[in-house]
This record gives C-alpha cells, sequence and structure tokens, in this order.
C-alpha cells in the first residue's frame, strides 16, 4: 500500500510574519514523532526560500503553487522549473481549479508545465476536477479522465513521477466536501487511467483528494481505498487543523 501524502497549499495567503509563525507551530507539533505520511507545504513563490529555511531538517517538504510552461526568457512574471529547483523545491501543484479557471490554463498547459518540473526534478501534483454544473451533467468521470489523459499523453512513461490530486471545483473552499463514496468513486476511476497507462509503474503514483478536507472529515475520507492523502487548502493555514490531519492519516 502507498503511504499518505498530506500536502497543504496555502494559496495566496502568507507574509514573512505568519509563515514563521506557521511553521514553528507545525515543526513543534511534529517534533518527536517520525510521521508516517508525506508532508508538504506549497507556498507563494516570494517565500520560498523563507519556508525553505525553516523546514530544514523537519519532515515538511517545499512546494510550490504554480510554475510556466517555458524554460526561461522574456515571459515577464513567470517563475520557471529551475528558479523552483535552485530554491529547493520537491514539488509543484500543476493544473489547479483556480489556475485553470481565473488565468485560461489549458490541458495542454498543464501537460507541458508537468514535463518541465519533471526535466528539473520535481514533482509534479497534477490537479484535476470537475464543476458543479459537470456534475450535475454527468461529466464528471469524463472531465477528470480528459484532464489527467492529456498529462499521461504529454508525459509518456516519465508519468511515473507524478502526483494526482482530485479536487472537485464546487467543493474547494466552500466548506461542501465530497462524501467519502463519491470521492472514492473518482479516485478509484483515477487509479484505474493511471493503471492502464502505466502498468505497475502506477502503483506508487498517490492520488490526493483536496476540497474542504478538514480535521472532522479527513478520517473517513482517508480511509478509502483509493484516496492517498489530502491537498489542504483553509486547514492548511491553521497548524492545529493541518496536524490533526496529519495524525489522520497515519
Ligand atoms: P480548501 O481546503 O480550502 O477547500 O481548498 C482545497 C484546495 O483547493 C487545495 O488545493
Amino acid at each position: 500500500t502507498r503511504p499518505k501524502f498530506i500536502a497543504g497549499n496555502w494559496k495566496m495567503n502568507a507574509s514573512l510574519q505568519a509563515n514563521a509563525a506557521l511553521l514553528q507551530a507545525l515543526r513543534q507539533g511534529l517534533q518527536g514523532q517520525e510521521p508516517a505520511c508525506r508532508i508538504a507545504v506549497a507556498v507563494p513563490a516570494p517565500y520560498l526560500a523563507q519556508v525553505g529555511q525553516l523546514l530544514q531538517g523537519s519532515a515538511v517538504a517545499l512546494g510550490a503553487q504554480d510554475v510556466s510552461r517555458h524554460e526561461q526568457g522574456a515571459y515577464t512574471g513567470e517563475v520557471s522549473a529551475a528558479m523552483l529547483a535552485d530554491f529547493g523545491v520537491r514539488y509543484c501543484l500543476v493544473g489547479h481549479s483556480e489556475r485553470r479557471q481565473y488565468h485560461g490554463e489549458t490541458d495542454a498547459d498543464v501537460a507541458a508545465k508537468a514535463a518541465r518540473l519533471l526535466a528539473h526534478g520535481i514533482t509534479p501534483v497534477v490537479c484535476v476536477g470537475e464543476s458543479l454544473a459537470e456534475r450535475e451533467a454527468g461529466q464528471t468521470l469524463a472531465v477528470v479522465q480528459r484532464q489527467l489523459g492529456a498529462v499521461l499523453g504529454e508525459l509518456g512513461s516519465a508519468a511515473e513521477g507524478i502526483v494526482a490530486a482530485y479536487e472537485p471545483v464546487w467543493a474547494i473552499g466552500t466548506g461542501r466536501t465530497a462524501t467519502p463514496e463519491q470521492a472514492q468513486q473518482v479516485h478509484a476511476a483515477l487509479r484505474g487511467q493511471l493503471a492502464a497507462a502505466l502498468a505497475a509503474a502506477a502503483e506508487p503514483i498517490p492520488v490526493l483528494y483536496g476540497g474542504s478536507m478538514n480535521p472532522g472529515n479527513a478520517g473517513e475520507l482517508l480511509a478509502q481505498s483509493d484516496i492517498d492523502g489530502g491537498l489542504i487548502g483553509g486547514a492548511a493555514l491553521k497548524a492545529e487543523d493541518f496536524l490533526k490531519i496529519i495524525s489522520a492519516a497515519q
């Protein structure tokens, strides 16, 4: 069985002061225990140096939230995979629904970003998820499999190096979480798609659930056979809540 993976996505919530307090509390809470799960936090780009330093010697890996699809050059405002690697980034989200929705990211963009990251030794956390309208139209599996399929097609056998994350758009930041059964159904389909593309090499790829995961619902979500961890937004900003979710993943 796969070890669980708990990743926090801070989104655009951070300050030097808040980060220091949050990470101190997180490190304190993890002190003395050898967490049985992988842990990461995906932080806004300007804080990678600070957070990387504060996480040194801890069990928590450094993550970023986005990357340019381009290698380098005249792309004002973009951050390259090489730059992330320079700061010790181990994981980077790609295709988060907020990027797809507000920044027009396409499946092809997401696939190109994932490839760029792998070329620099960074694990892409490939986010997929349907909107409420798509769910109500019965298109959930078609949408998430199209989104993941674009990445699998681009990467070929290198896709064994990804992490996948299912985040139903209607559950993000809404307090309305998918039921464990709803999530499990999609996770099973994604697991099947990974296995069909990669055979045994798909086995270690974690498929995380994200969308209003909190200390109250993490246990039953993480108990589902194809849910390998969580991608946590709001609850990752409170050390106490994030630590409780980590405990639920042991
Ligand atoms: P919330 O946990 O705040 O719903 O956010 C989930 C998410 O989008 C993580 O990437």
